[in-house]
């Protein structure tokens, strides 16, 4: 879950870090208000899932008013990472000494949370070589000490070492208690000769949101993409119980279903088959042993969805999700839509546990189905093939 700037500002403010304070607001009127009772100079922002807002015109100076609600309407008026801007935030606008990047996140290669701090803040900080890291432990967190090296290492005022070396060190508590996968302040500013943070990024793993219950409640859904209807129906069938995950699905708008297991296999599967020309109707996660009729109920959605000619069925090898139980649930769940079997697979690829029940009842069905004999990139192309070869 990723919340947006506002959220993530007033989150991280709650494990004692300094932010300038966002409202935010839906119409220009507000804006407008908000900004007389500022008074002032401004900042205007757009609030969306996307960073790199400077760059692309959706940080507004302003210096009264007026001015901020032209500011509001102009942003609501602009579409940023394919969404319409429907909230902006406004602040005092600060007059900033240097800029520094503050951030923490997960070293997946390390297995360790890694603190990082750059004096490369503001809008260019992805193209800077210049940058502190120090991995720490996720038991202990990361100790003042060792913030204040890493800026030290950057070259920080020394009056800063201090305020610098807490700062990281609460940043990486939020990190750790919020079960958070990315933490970023950016810039962490030099203002009135003190640190301020302008703006801040995080986003907290999926499975943990449950945790933090009324913390995050009311940040839930805001500013999010809005789902499709297909989207939200593919949520309702994988929440019908707790048992494995079938329909973590994003939309596409290709002719071929896609069934596929979670994670980097996913994405390798997806990336080759946009490679060898195929049109996905969706990209998708299943997996953790789902239920028969979680695996039937979303093959139905998917091959019922106009367009879905084919539908391909690729994992790596399994080991507690079973083979039969997912071939059982496709092959139901094509009945459910009024087709063949046979018409609509071109691959069914899930080596593993139980494989060996899953071809013969494919096998019953007309249906060839491959083991790890054929790899993850051959299994992909071949579904492409035959997805083209009949596409009605
Ligand atoms: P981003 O581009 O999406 O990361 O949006 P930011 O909120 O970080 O704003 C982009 C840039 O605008 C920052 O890096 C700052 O350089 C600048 N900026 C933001 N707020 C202020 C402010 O209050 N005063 C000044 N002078 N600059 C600001
Ligand atoms: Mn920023």
């Amino acid at each position: 879950m990723k919340l947006l700037e506002h959220q993530s500002k007033e989150l991280l403010a709650g494990f004692g870090l300094g932010f300038t304070r966002s409202n935010a607001a839906s119409s220009a009127d507000e804006i407008a208000r908000l900004a007389r009772e500022l008074g002032g100079p401004v900042v205007v922002k757009a609030q969306v899932h996307a960073g790199g807002r400077g760059k692309a015109g959706a940080v507004r100076f302003a210096e009264g008013p007026d001015e901020a609600a032209r500011a509001a309407r102009d942003l609501m008026e602009m579409r940023l990472a394919r969404a319409r801007v429907t909230t902006v935030s406004i602040e005092p606008r600060v007059q900033i000494e240097r800029e520094f990047y503050a951030g923490v996140a997960w070293d997946t290669s390390e297995r360790l949370p890694m603190a990082l701090f750059s004096d490369a803040g503001g809008v260019d900080v992805e193209n800077s070589h210049r940058m502190a890291r120090r991995h720490f432990d996720p038991w202990r967190g990361l100790e003042a000490h060792v913030g204040r090296d890493m800026a030290a290492e950057m070259g920080i005022d020394r009056r800063l070492l201090a305020p610098a070396g807490d700062f990281l060190s609460r940043l990486a508590r939020a990190f750790l208690e919020c079960d958070a996968l990315l933490v970023e302040v950016n810039p962490l500013a030099v203002v009135d000769g003190g640190l301020l943070g302008l703006d801040a990024h995080v986003e907290i793993d999926d499975d943990a949101v449950f945790r933090l219950g009324a913390r995050l409640q009311a940040f839930a859904g805001s500013g999010d993409r809005v789902l499709t209807a297909l989207e939200r129906e593919a949520q309702r069938i994988d929440s019908m119980d707790h048992r494995g995950v079938a329909g973590r699905l994003v939309e596409f708008d290709g002719n071929l279903g896609l069934l596929i297991g979670g994670g980097g296999a996913s994405l390798t599967v997806f990336d080759a088959i946009r490679r060898h020309g195929g049109r996905p109707a969706n990209y998708c996660e299943i997996g953790g042993n789902p239920t028969e009729e979680k695996v039937a109920a979303l093959t139905a959605l998917l091959v019922s969805k106009p367009g879905v000619t084919h539908l391909a069925v690729i994992m790596n090898v399994v080991n507690n999700t079973r083979a039969d139980v997912v071939a059982r649930g496709m092959i139901e769940g094509i009945r459910r839509s009024g087709r063949r079997p046979s018409d609509v697979v071109t691959v069914f690829r899930i080596p593993g546990s139980w494989e060996q029940e899953a071809a013969a009842m494919l096998a019953a069905e007309g249906i060839a189905s491959l083991g790890r004999e054929t790899s993850l990139e051959e299994a992909a192309r071949l579904a492409v093939e035959r997805s083209l070869a009949h596409a009605t």
